[in-house]
């Protein structure tokens, strides 16, 4: 089993039904939409579609904040060369050129300033602002491609909306009753900002997810991760608003805070970056797939590589087998060993006693050699609290939800997950002995560590860890 997770941006080049199924085929977790392309009823129509044809995979759904996109440059990339003079126009729906970009932002362009910088995309490319009026000449600093529908950094000045700002206000709104799993949240700033949108969205089935790309996103991030469920690095606006050298190593501080916390942490962009075209990734994107595992990453993420790229299927192949590989060298019990201990004092009481558990549930896991930790689970967060020590075997989690099910493909190492309504912990042991005893991975005297909560307990609490020897 591969035990960190997949998550692919779906987009043009993977939105039709038998990419979809080849992809999940190839080892997709969760598959993520992103709200900033097309209107809101073209979003929820692709939202359907994908739900129908994989209905047991994971589904992000990714609002975009303050970011600004411009009009598409099509599907084939369009070079800017250094020192080229490039218009921004306000426009929607229009198509960009390597002389005239759109911005699909009302009322932005008036507020720059001669001498301020545009970044597009994930930085690589840039332009400088020379003169400004209902037409703003810019000319190329940094040259490349372009393609898609890129987004279009502004001076921080010019973006510092709080969030939900009204665009995503009224897509939480059309979100309000659709089947999907988790919210990616971009731009998030502080803990209030994952308060506020949790509110508008008022759905508390829902996973949130808080994408970490600006400055004040790690100044505040122990006020985040206890604000959110799940943590993205997203390290495309990241490099844009931070020194790019930043990048690496807010990645392992963001991915060690957010899983001590017991929270998931996706490590995105840029991945495998050259497969959106090239057959094979350069050494470094497979070092950088590697490396993110060995840092500790629950989920690494294909963007532009899978919902634009020529090949997302293979993509997703190539990334399973460096994960694979790079697993083989990750040193689970230094890991568990080595976990900073958290102050869950932000969290619920239920949450904190399920944290102090699922540690004792880990020693004795290890202490005794169990061959798999299983967490009974309603809302998933028995199953994080464990996975959180990377157990060198399998976890699985027992849970009366789908729904938390597929939330679940966003952890590491939840290699399985059984749908059933038992409640009582005698029970709950029966259903998970024989999973594991059918799927081949206990035998006759083997240990399992299970953890559950008590009937005594009245409310649903996970405070008790029952080692089990298979019969
Ligand atoms: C990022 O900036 O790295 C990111 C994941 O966000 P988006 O793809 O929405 O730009």
């Amino acid at each position: 089993m591969r035990r960190t997770r997949i998550v692919a941006t779906i987009g043009p080049a993977s939105e039709g039904a038998d990419t979809l199924r080849r992809l999940v085929e190839a080892g997709v977790d969760v598959f993520r939409l992103s709200m900033a392309h097309g209107d809101i009823p073209s979003s929820l129509e692709r939202l359907r579609r994908v739900r129908a044809i994989a209905p047991d995979i994971g589904i992000m759904i990714d609002i975009p904040g303050p970011k600004i996109r411009a009009g598409s440059f099509g599907t084939s990339p369009v070079v800017l060369n250094a020192g080229t003079t490039v218009e921004l126009v306000e426009g929607f729906g229009e198509t960009s050129s390597a002389e005239r970009i759109y911005v699909e932002r009302e009322g932005v362009l008036n507020l720059l300033r001669s001498g301020d910088r545009v970044h597009i995309g994930d930085g690589g490319v840039s332009l400088m602002v020379s003169e400004v009026g209902e037409v703003v000449t810019t000319h190329v600093t940094s040259a490349g491609p372009v393609m898609g529908k890129p987004g279009l950094s502004l001076p921080s000045s010019i973006m510092n909306d709080s969030l939900p700002t009204p665009d995503d206000r009224a897509r939480l709104e059309a979100l309000r009753t659709e089947d999907f799993d988790i919210l990616a949240v971009s731009f998030v700033r502080s803990g209030q900002d994952m308060i506020n949108v949790r509110e508008v969205l008022n759905r508390p089935d829902v996973m949130m997810m808080a994408k970490i790309e600006t400055p004040e996103g790690i100044e505040n991030l122990d006020q985040i991760v206890d604000a959110s469920d799940s943590i993205m690095v997203a390290r495309g606006d990241m490099g844009v608003r931070l020194p790019i050298e930043e990048v690496p190593h807010m990645q392992k501080l963001i991915v060690r805070h957010g899983i001590r916390g017991g929270r998931p942490v996706v490590v995105a962009t840029q991945m495998l970056e050259s497969m959106t075209h090239a057959q094979v990734p350069t050494r470094a994107e497979v070092t950088d797939v590697a490396n993110a595992v060995l840092d500790g990453a629950s989920c690494v993420m294909l963007s532009g590589e899978t919902a634009i790229g020529d090949d997302p299927v293979a993509t997703v192949t190539t990334m399973d087998r460096i994960v694979r590989r790079a697993e083989a060298s990750f040193n689970n019990a230094l890991w568990g060993e080595s976990l900073e201990l958290r102050n869950f004092a932000h969290d619920s009481q239920a949450h904190r006693i399920t944290a102090a558990i699922s540690g004792a549930a880990w020693r004795a896991a290890m202490e005794e050699n169990a061959v798999a930790i299983v967490a009974c689970t309603r809302s998933g967060w028995t199953a994080r609290a464990i996975s959180r020590f990377r157990p060198p075997m399998p976890i699985v989690a027992i849970s009366p939800s789908e729904k938390t099910s597929r939330q679940l493909r966003t952890s590491w190492g939840i290699d399985h997950v059984v749908v059933d309504p038992a409640q009582d912990i005698d029970a709950l042991c029966d259903v998970a002995v024989k999973d594991l005893v059918e799927r081949g991975i206990a035998r006759s005297g083997d240990n399992v560590v299970v953890m559950a909560g008590s009937e005594s307990g009245g409310t649903a609490v996970t405070d008790t860890v029952r080692f089990v020897v298979v019969p």
